[in-house]
């Protein structure tokens, strides 16, 4: 018997993805760089299914049925460089490279234009869910080729989380879209962790709440329409308290959050589509700043000063105000990654469903939360949306949370709290919402040091002033 799909790289992310092809009745082929952790996985879990482990790469090309389908789950980088080139020669037309790594996606679109030259069909595949997701049931975002969606989705979607008795799987479109949506995802991720984290520390700060309380708030928000994931393990991290010390975790923490890069290269990303994802930004830039201890340290020994005692109480009820300000944010936050998303497929003709991924990250994923099903309504009733906040849905949430946002925002301001992810929001959406933008002063700066030209409101065409003349008179540019 051959075996329907095999995997290489046995890591934590690896076995757990084979684990689950082969609790789904799959028949699967294993093999890793060094053959121990092969032989673990047959030793542990072996009877959970069907494996076929091999000791080479040959051997293992070998066990598969054709068109041969290889999941290649190793570190991101040159080491799926070297996998791939590994395999390509052993395998043959038709058959199927999936990359289930996180790559970048610019990697994944040379890989598959590289493989393509050969007759392989290479898959850039995104999944989320970490060592759990990967073993119940991830989300998963595969590109590639569309044809090769025919062989391969069935299996995906079979291992795959499902919401509402649906895969969370789907084609996303043609070479890197997987992979780049699965960089959107987390760096959405990121936004929407140092949104919950302000909102801990406002309740902290300015309400005088202990963590176990503010535990008790984010359960109760919890049930509500900020529902999610996120919200439900931030409750179970604030509740904790260290053993050693019968401190609050949160309290014997080092304060400097670290990175793997997903969310430094969805602003990247950004940045090169022009697309402002000043939500994900700020969450970047602030893991960034929290990791800075020398010119923390420096600034503390300087004694940068904060607002004088006693200034600022809130304005309002803080609780309900704060649980606003974080639901307005995280839609602006989400409604930057979905125009991200949206910015690239027309770029690179990827021709991504936007609803569709609202839909597939409802379970398995990080971010899985009640809100993606009115993100998915949204576009499933208008696919060409400028951006979120202008569907019903979140028009109506945004204009209820608006006054109370405002008050946070100022709360935070006058207290010197930081709140880099509530306070870009809210300027993002006055931003939108603005009549009149000072851009028009820019482009009169840019026209008078470097002629660059501006466009007229009241007339077609381009225009140049001639500053350094008497007259200063406009000319036709
Ligand atoms: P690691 O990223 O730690 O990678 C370890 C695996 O890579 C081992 O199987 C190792 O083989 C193999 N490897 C490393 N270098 C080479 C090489 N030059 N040639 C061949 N094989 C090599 O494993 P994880 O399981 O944590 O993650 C795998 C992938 O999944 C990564 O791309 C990661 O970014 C991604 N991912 C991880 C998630 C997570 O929660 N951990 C979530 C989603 C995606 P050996 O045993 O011989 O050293």
């Amino acid at each position: 018997e051959k075996a329907q799909i095999g995997v290489t790289g046995l890591a934590v992310m690896g076995r757990n993805l084979a684990r689950n092809f082969a609790r789904h009745g799959h028949t699967v082929a294993l093999h890793n760089r060094s053959y121990g952790r092969t032989k673990d996985l047959v030793e542990q879990f072996g009877d959970e299914g069907k494996f076929i482990p091999s000791e080479t790469a040959e051997q293992f090309v070998a066990s598969l049925e054709r068109p041969r389908r290889v999941v290649i789950m190793v570190k991101a980088g040159g080491p799926t460089d070297a996998v791939i080139d590994e395999f390509a020669p052993l395998l043959e037309k038709g058959d199927m490279l999936i990359d289930a790594g996180n790559a970048h996606y610019l990697d994944t679109r040379r890989r598959e234009a590289a493989l393509k030259e050969i007759g392989i069909h290479f898959v850039g595949m995104g999944v989320s869910g970490g060592e759990e997701g990967a073993l119940h049931g991830p989300s998963i975002m595969p590109g590639g080729p569309k044809e090769s969606y025919d062989a391969l989705g069935p299996l995906l979607e079979d291992i795959s989380a499902k919401a509402e008795g649906e895969p969370c799987c789907v084609h996303v479109g043609p070479d890197g879209a997987g992979h780049f949506v699965k960089m959107v995802h987390n760096g959405i991720e990121y936004a929407d962790m140092q949104l919950i984290a302000e909102a801990y520390d406002l309740l902290r700060q300015v309400g005088g709440h202990s963590p176990a309380e503010i535990a008790e708030i984010f359960k109760g928000w919890n049930e509500g329409r900020l529902g999610s994931y996120l919200i439900e393990i931030t409750a179970e991290v604030l509740k904790q308290v260290d053993a050693a010390t019968g401190k609050p975790f949160v309290d014997i923490v080092l304060d400097q959050a670290e990175q793997k890069g997903t969310g430094r290269w969805t602003v990247q990303a950004a940045l090169d589509l022009g697309v402002p994802v000043s939500g994900i930004a700020e969450s970047v830039f602030a893991r960034a700043l929290s990791g800075g201890a020398d010119v923390r340290k420096a600034a503390a020994d300087a004694g940068l000063p904060g607002p004088s005692a006693g200034s600022g109480e809130h304005a309002g009820d803080l609780r309900a105000d704060v649980e606003q300000a974080l639901f307005a944010s995280k839609i602006v936050a989400y409604a930057q990654g979905f125009q991200q998303i949206q910015a690239a497929s027309k770029e690179y003709g990827w021709d991504i469903d936007p609803g569709a991924m609202a839909k597939i990250w409802r379970a398995g994923c990080i971010i899985r939360a009640k809100f993606l099903d009115f993100i998915k309504q949204a576009y499933d009733k208008q696919p060409e949306l400028a951006t979120l906040l202008v569907d019903d849905y979140f028009l109506d949430a945004v204009s209820g949370a608006q006054q109370a946002w405002r008050r946070v925002v100022a709360t935070a301001a006058s207290q010197g709290i930081p709140t880099p992810g509530f306070t870009s929001a809210l300027a993002y959406y006055d931003g939108l919402r603005a009549k009149r933008l000072p851009a028009a002063l820019i482009q009169g700066q840019r026209d008078f040091f470097g002629a660059h030209t501006y466009h007229r409101i009241d007339k077609p065409g381009s225009f140049h002033t001639l500053w350094a003349t008497d007259d200063r008179k406009e000319v036709d540019a």
